[in-house]
């Protein structure tokens, strides 16, 4: 799909052969390579122009260690290796978002507006979402308010059949009558998500702005996203600055993944609306539909796995500086549930907790075995994982809210599949941990003591 590109990056790879040190001498010619094929495989000549600067700020007079364990043996790790790796990782940058895709209501159903042009796969995605959505436990409602494409409504009825999702349509309505009145029909069929597929056109033109525009208005949906197909290239981008200077998109779903697509997409909306690219079409299926994973896509485009691998542990290994920083933020009492659920998360890769307790030396001070209070059961932590993942951006940065707003509570007990007292276990836990932290930081003095901290 991205043999452009990846030919284009192995060229430069190429280039770097045999050489030790990245400079701005040599990496030029390495430069030169990525910029032909990027070009080629229609990436923006802006975007083009900003990720290579970066690539040789990053590159040029790092010092290169030149030994990597890497699945147990030792190996030599050369300059064009490294340059691999600072690509990849750029490329990631690029793409890469943080949080969850979707912003969810506080309180009512949560409302998604998918615009785009006619041909994008708008109807097609609305399904696939809704689809997406419901195998996580949300009750989704779609509404077809595409009265531009004569077949767009009956379609969209077709899928939501095949997917037992309710359709909301009425015949005659204006599509801003049909969306404004979609809510009220959400709240009586007990639906927490809607889908709006409202209509496209084969280019942007101002009516159907407009259109949009008081969807939108009448909607306030908490997402729009934004449906591109990938196999347009360039042309993908221009439109998706076109819908985002009108409509501010938050997200962008890319379509016909699985098709010819060059790539450049993929690679250039983000840099150019500010909108990251959510979820992928890779099919014509409702099935055929994922989140986006920007590191996934970076190593596609390389076709490189496997020295972005080698690389990877690598940098795991040279990272402990970052491990230090955090460590001294929780300190600090800056200590959030996403840190709390990384560390969970760490754990769980480490393998059984039980088997990780009998290996330390911990283990020692239980010659028993573990008293029955300390519950450590691994079930435990995919639960904690599941309460966390239920929380908004907000409820993850500030726990208070859940406090304050005991509605939150009920809420992430639902869609975590938990208790409610569950979640409020967990965020007490989580609170006093972090108080614990932030005093044991202050009563160590560490602040002073870990480099890079005042
Ligand atoms: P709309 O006009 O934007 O609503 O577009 P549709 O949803 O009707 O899709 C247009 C065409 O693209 C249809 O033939 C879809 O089956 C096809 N399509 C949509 N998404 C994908 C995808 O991810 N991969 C492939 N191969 N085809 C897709």
């Amino acid at each position: 799909m991205f043999d452009t590109l990846t030919r284009g990056f192995r060229q430069a790879r190429n280039r770097l052969a045999g050489l030790t040190e990245l400079t701005a001498g040599n990496i030029d010619a390495a430069l030169r390579e990525v910029r032909l094929s990027l070009l080629e495989a229609d990436v923006e000549i802006g975007v083009v122009k900003a990720f290579l600067a970066r690539v040789k700020e990053a590159a040029v007079g790092r010092t290169l260690e030149t030994r990597v364990k890497h699945a147990g043996e030792v190996h030599q790790v050369s300059a064009s290796d490294h340059f691999i790796k600072i690509c990849h990782d750029e490329l990631e940058a690029m793409m890469t978002h943080e949080g969850d895709e979707i912003a969810w209501a506080d309180s009512g159903p949560t409302g998604i507006m998918m615009v785009g042009l006619q041909g994008s796969g708008k109807t097609t995605s609305c399904a696939k979402l809704s689809r997406y959505l419901e195998k996580q436990g949300k009750k989704p409602l779609l509404v077809a308010a595409d009265m531009q494409r004569p077949a767009a409504v009956e379609q969209l009825k077709v899928l939501g059949e095949s997917l037992k999702i309710p359709v909301f349509n009425i015949p005659g309505e204006s599509p801003v009558a049909i969306c404004a009145a979609a809510r009220g029909e959400a709240k009586r069929l007990g639906r927490d998500v809607i889908i709006y597929d409202t209509a496209g056109r084969l280019a942007i033109d101002e009516p159907l702005m407009q259109e949009l525009a008081q969807i939108k208005d009448a909607t306030k949906p908490e997402n729009v996203f934004l449906v591109v197909d990938a196999m347009i290239g360039q042309d993908a981008v221009k439109t998706a600055r076109g819908f985002n200077e009108r409509l501010s998109i938050g997200g962008v779903v890319l379509t016909k993944l699985d098709g010819d697509a060059r790539g450049g997409a993929a690679l250039s909306i983000k840099e150019v609306t500010g909108a990251p690219v959510l979820f992928t079409g890779i099919g014509e299926t409702t099935d055929k539909f994922e989140p986006f994973r920007a590191d996934g896509m970076a190593s596609r485009i390389l076709g490189m796995g496997d020295v972005v691998g080698l690389m990877q542990d690598f940098e795991e290994v040279v990272d402990q500086k970052k491990a230090e920083k955090d460590a001294a933020r929780m300190l600090q009492g800056d200590f959030t549930l996403e840190d709390f659920l990384d560390q969970v998360r760490m754990i769980q890769k480490m393998g059984s907790l039980k088997d990780l307790v009998d290996k330390l030396p911990l283990g020692g001070m239980f010659p028993g075995g573990l008293p029955q209070d300390v519950n450590l059961d691994d079930r435990e932590l995919v639960r904690i994982e599941a309460i966390i993942q239920s929380m908004t951006r907000l409820e993850k940065s500030d726990p208070y809210a859940l406090v304050r707003e005991p509605k939150r509570v009920e809420r992430i007990a639902k869609g975590s599949g938990s208790k409610p007292e569950a979640v409020s276990e967990l965020v007490q836990k989580f609170l006093f941990m972090r108080q614990m932290m932030s005093g044991l930081g202050q009563n160590m003095g560490l602040m002073g003591k870990i480099p890079g901290m005042k």
